[in-house]
């Protein structure tokens, strides 16, 4: 089986080093750089299956590394590493497309199943499969096959993971699904892990989707236990 090829951005040499033996001992292939300057040459001649990026960089932010690489890369799985308890910069990240996120300092082993979790459900969309009809709601059509949306905003590429959390959300159409659910089959994380990803995730959908966000209409937010998507809600009486 080919190795996935994981590209880490990181400056900090120590941190760098303990990651590359790290997932080196899990069989990946690693290529790592330290300046927005050579990820951004690494990424071109490269290809990686996975994106690992901290966001202080010597030579620039790595969110604007982020925003570039997932404009060029819709289904790329990127991770950011931010500094712990920075909640700007994090939600900052998962608003320029990053997938997930490790606040410093992290657990290894964290760290390990994060990276294991995006590339397994990396390899879950196959563009040439067939039979996945694009799904109608409000003005917006969404084809899953393609990772592409027409949304009254105009056409948007969704990330592997929007794709994936849309499609569980379509097929439980009118059912509240608890945040363990969703973050098991979205992230494939235990409930007790970090929660807002979640939230964050649903905000972007929202973004996309809704024609006002402050006031959703078809992503719910039930209290105290998850989220329902609502394909046809109820007409509001004038
Ligand atoms: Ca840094």
């Amino acid at each position: 089986m080919k190795k996935a090829h994981i590209l880490l951005i990181e400056d900090e040499t120590h941190i760098a080093q303990g990651l590359i033996f790290n997932l080196e001992a899990e069989g990946y292939r690693v290529t790592h750089v330290e300046t927005c300057q050579s990820a951004r040459s690494a990424f071109e001649q490269l290809q990686p299956d996975l994106a690992i990026l901290d966001l202080m960089l010597p030579d620039g932010h790595g969110l604007t590394l982020c925003r570039e690489f997932r404009r060029a890369s819709p289904q790329l799985p990127i991770l950011i590493l931010t500094a712990l308890g920075d909640e700007q910069e994090r939600v900052a990240g998962l608003a320029e497309g990053a997938d997930d996120y490790l606040s410093k300092p992290f657990n290894l082993n964290e760290f390990l199943l994060r990276v294991a979790g995006m590339l397994r459900r990396s390899g879950w969309y196959h563009p040439e499969e067939k039979g996945c009809e694009p799904f109608r709601f409000g003005q917006n059509v969404v084809d899953l096959t393609n990772l592409e949306a027409q949304t009254a905003g105009g056409t948007i590429r969704l990330t592997e993971l929007e794709g994936r959390m849309l499609a569980i959300l379509f097929a439980a159409d009118g059912q509240t699904l608890t945040r363990a659910e969703l973050l098991k089959s979205v992230w494939g994380l235990s409930a007790d892990t970090e929660t807002r990803t979640l939230d964050n995730f649903v905000v972007r959908l929202r973004k996309y989707f809704e024609t006002d966000p402050a006031h959703p209409q078809h992503f719910l937010t039930v209290r105290g236990r998850g989220y329902r998507f609502i394909r046809n809600p109820p007409e509001k009486s004038p």
